[in-house]
């Protein structure tokens, strides 16, 4: 009975050889365990780094904004759950204390709700700009009437009478040549000759306007100082090269 419950020589080997396969599968699966443990860990540690980066760039160029923290914070709970849970859900958005905080938008400035910021700015950029020089909010579809407003002569000659430097600035910023002329052939220079502004003629030499430009009446702005009795401005355009011959 004995010899028939023992296993034929041949059988007893192959059992030997699979119990051996099966722990050479053993081994190659713990190393791929601890592989795949490396792997998340990089990735938690790359994750960390990158969402970290993200909100000092912001804090260094932006000012750190709640909207965003929230959101990195939201991308961080969703990879955890991804390791943990290896799936990934929506994390959703946990009801804030601070649902009532308002943000300033950054593109018209108004106040907002900070959790309805997200929505508002898709909206706001779509219809609004911002001027890049006085830093109005503009709405899209009359944006050339600001410029406009900026350009009128009316502006122009208030800035200039009040030798108003900073003003007259903006204005040739908004886009009017630094030899620009009037209807009546004045030129900037000749403005500033007339209502005495010595300011405003030192900021419009130093961009560059032409001294010898005539009105209509043949006079460069010197001799219209001059035939206006503005001394100061008169010796400032002689300082600065304007040309004394009277053509
Ligand atoms: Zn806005
Ligand atoms: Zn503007």
């Amino acid at each position: 009975m004995e010899v028939q419950s023992e296993l034929p020589q041949e059988i007893h080997n192959l059992i030997q050889k699979k119990d051996k396969r099966i722990e050479e599968l053993k081994m190659q699966l713990g190393a791929l365990e601890d592989e795949n443990t490396k792997i998340i860990d990089n990735f938690q540690a790359s994750t960390e780094v990158l969402l970290n980066r993200i909100k000092e760039l912001e804090e260094v160029s932006l000012g750190a904004r709640p909207q965003t923290a929230n959101i990195l914070n939201r991308i961080r709970k969703s990879y955890i759950n991804i390791i943990e849970n290896g799936k990934f859900d929506h994390i959703k958005e946990e009801p804030q204390e601070d649902v009532k905080e308002l943000e300033r938008c950054a593109n018209c400035g108004e106040m907002i709700i900070a959790s309805k910021m997200a929505f508002h700015t898709v909206t706001c950029y779509r219809k609004t700009v911002r001027c890049k020089v006085c830093g109005e909010s503009i709405q899209r579809s009359i944006k050339s009437q600001h410029l406009n407003l900026w350009r009128s002569i009316q502006k122009i000659t208030n800035a200039i009478e009040k030798d108003d430097e900073e003003e007259l600035t903006m204005i040739l910023d908004h886009g009017v040549k630094v030899d620009y002329k009037n209807e009546e052939g004045k030129s900037l220079l000749h403005l500033c000759a007339e209502y005495n502004s010595k300011s405003c003629l030192y900021f419009l030499i130093s961009r560059g306007a032409n001294t010898e430009l005539t009105n209509t009446e043949g006079s460069t702005p010197l001799i219209v100082a001059i035939e206006a009795g503005n001394n100061k401005v008169a010796t400032s355009l002689i300082e600065l090269g304007a040309n004394i011959e009277i053509k």
